[in-house]
């Protein structure tokens, strides 16, 4: 370039970082440099491999099998297992349920819906249990439960307990819904299919006290007079107990 001649126009420099060099300096790698393949095995070592692969295998053969052929062996479960609900009887086949609803709003995941109903409203001095009121729409939404055991723990008459039925698949979204009918405990041997009155000359606080150990006379012939053909009758029968007295004996 000739003296006092002027530098052409530079381009502008990219103001990429690629283009300055880094300040911190690249890190050094200790030892020696790594190579592809730093111990290559044995002719021995390379003819065990694929059994070696095996060596898991082999050594769980000679163990006790674990695995439960569900659904052809049902193997019980802890006796405290969370299963279904189950609505449980008195010994006379009444109901415990009071349809208090208690056991909906002590639940987390409103699963539960329940509807009372009056006894007086039933004729002839039946009970579908024991006091005013019974549980006359019962449901639970397994949907929805989630197995914590709060509802039970909220029933005042012991009516809701969970048994260790764990088979609650369904087809449809309906039918896990379950009604009272799928939750009511069947009649044991003895008891009496309600509605029907009360032991005669009681009041529900013995039944709370557990005070009515079975169906009395008058019980069964107020069911047989009104509904002889009840399949509970005979067994219900041969059953029968003396009412309780006062002093907590019988009459
Ligand atoms: S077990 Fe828990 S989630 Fe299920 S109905 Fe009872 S309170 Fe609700
Ligand atoms: S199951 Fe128990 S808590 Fe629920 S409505 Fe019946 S009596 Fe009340």
């Amino acid at each position: 370039m000739p003296p006092g001649a002027r530098r052409p126009p530079q381009p502008p420099r990219p103001r990429s970082s690629r283009s300055r060099p880094s300040p911190i300096p690249p890190r050094r790698r200790k030892g020696p440099p790594v190579t592809e393949n730093p111990k290559k095995p044995g002719p021995i070592a390379e003819m065990l491999a694929p059994v070696a692969g095996f060596g898991v295998t082999f050594a769980n053969l000679f163990r006790p099998v674990v695995t439960e052929q569900y659904p052809f062996e049902k193997v019980p479960t802890k006796p405290r297992y969370h299963g279904r609900h189950q609505l449980n009887r008195y010994p006379d086949g009444l109901e415990k349920c009071i349809g208090c609803e208690l056991c909906a709003w002590a639940c987390p995941a409103d699963a539960i819906y329940v509807e009372g109903g009056d006894n007086a409203d039933l004729p002839e001095g039946a009970h579908v249990s024991p006091g005013e009121r019974y549980g006359r729409v019962y449901q639970i939404n397994y949907l929805r439960c989630i197995f914590c055991g709060l509802c039970i723990e909220a029933c005042p008459t012991r009516a809701l307990t969970m048994t260790n039925d764990y088979e609650l698949a369904g087809p449809t979204r309906e039918g896990m819904i379950f009604e009272k009918d799928d939750l009511l405990a069947p009649l044991r041997e003895g008891m009496l299919a309600g509605p029907h009155p009360m032991v005669e000359g009681t009041e529900d606080l013995e039944y709370y006290r557990g005070e009515i150990t079975g169906p009395t006379q008058a019980q069964v012939d107020w069911v047989r007079e009104r509904r002889p053909d009840d399949a509970s009758l005979d067994a219900a029968a041969k059953a029968t107990v003396a009412a309780p007295d006062a002093n907590g004996g019988t009459r």
